[in-house]
């Protein structure tokens, strides 16, 4: 039977390139997201792959969110924690809720959806958790203190839970995409984009499917000695 995954953000941008992988492997796919139903629905019609909507950095709907995808598409063995938001601006001018939000969907999410997915791996002696860290969770980045806290983190959860899991057949990695070219990177002034293209030696923005090949190889059947690892992407920009 094939295996079931879910990717969370998995509707567009850097998730939808991984749903659209894993499913080429023949994975069954479920990807989450928080709020464009429109783009979830159009989505699901163009690529035959089911979309759900829960909040990643609400826990109980995290609970909830796995019983359904298990009870409609079987045990999930392997989750992707792609879910992610910015909310930018320097310390001085971040408010508390900028802060709370951004460590709640991007770094609390990892934790929940690893709540709820963990033991039922444990029991099946099989499990693939990737994390989507960021570059600028490696570097820091001016404005993000709130991105680059959660990304980091995200490195240091990954190494944590991977020492957890490798007993029972469960590996936990982490990406670190440099700048991929996706919505969340449109929202950065051009001026800024440019500067930050300058910076990357291979000369260019990433495309998504460059993540999505990353994830693909980490959660093959193949793939069970790569554990607590993190995967720079990012066209040489940071060599971490
Ligand atoms: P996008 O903004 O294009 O897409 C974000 C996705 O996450 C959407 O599907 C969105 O759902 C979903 N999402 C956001 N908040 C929640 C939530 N609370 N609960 C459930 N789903 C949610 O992002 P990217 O594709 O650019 O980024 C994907 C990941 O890669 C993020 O973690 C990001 O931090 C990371 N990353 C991106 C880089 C880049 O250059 N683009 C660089 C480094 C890291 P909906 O469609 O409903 O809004």
């Amino acid at each position: 039977m094939a295996r079931v995954a879910i990717v969370t953000g998995g509707t567009r941008g850097i998730g939808e390139a991984i749903s659209l992988a894993l499913t080429d492997l023949g994975i069954t796919v479920a990807a989450n997201y928080g709020g464009s139903d429109e783009n979830a629905r159009a989505f699901t019609e163009r690529t035959g792959i089911k979309s759900y909507k829960w909040n990643v950095a609400d826990h109980q709907a995290c609970l909830d969110g796995v019983a359904q995808v298990e009870a409609e598409l079987g045990p999930v063995d392997i989750v992707v924690n792609n879910a992610g938001i910015t909310r930018d601006g320097t310390l001085m001018k971040m408010s508390y809720e900028a802060w709370d939000e951004v460590i709640r969907v991007n770094l609390g999410g990892c934790f929940n959806m690893a709540k709820a997915t963990f033991t039922g791996m444990k029991s099946r002696g099989f499990g693939r958790i990737v994390n989507i860290g960021s570059i600028n969770g490696q570097a820091g980045q001016y404005g993000q203190v709130n991105y680059a806290a959660a990304k980091s983190g995200i490195h240091g959860f990954t190494k944590a839970l991977a020492q957890e899991g490798a007993r029972f057949g469960i590996t936990v990695n982490a990406i670190a995409p440099g700048y991929i070219d996706t919505d969340m990177v449109a929202a950065v002034p051009p001026e800024v984009l440019e500067k930050i293209v300058a910076k990357i030696p291979a000369g260019r923005l990433g495309q998504a499917s460059e993540i999505a090949r990353g994830v693909a190889f980490l959660v093959g059947e193949n793939s069970g000695f790569v554990t607590g690892s993190t995967l720079s992407i990012n066209g040489g920009q940071h060599m971490y």
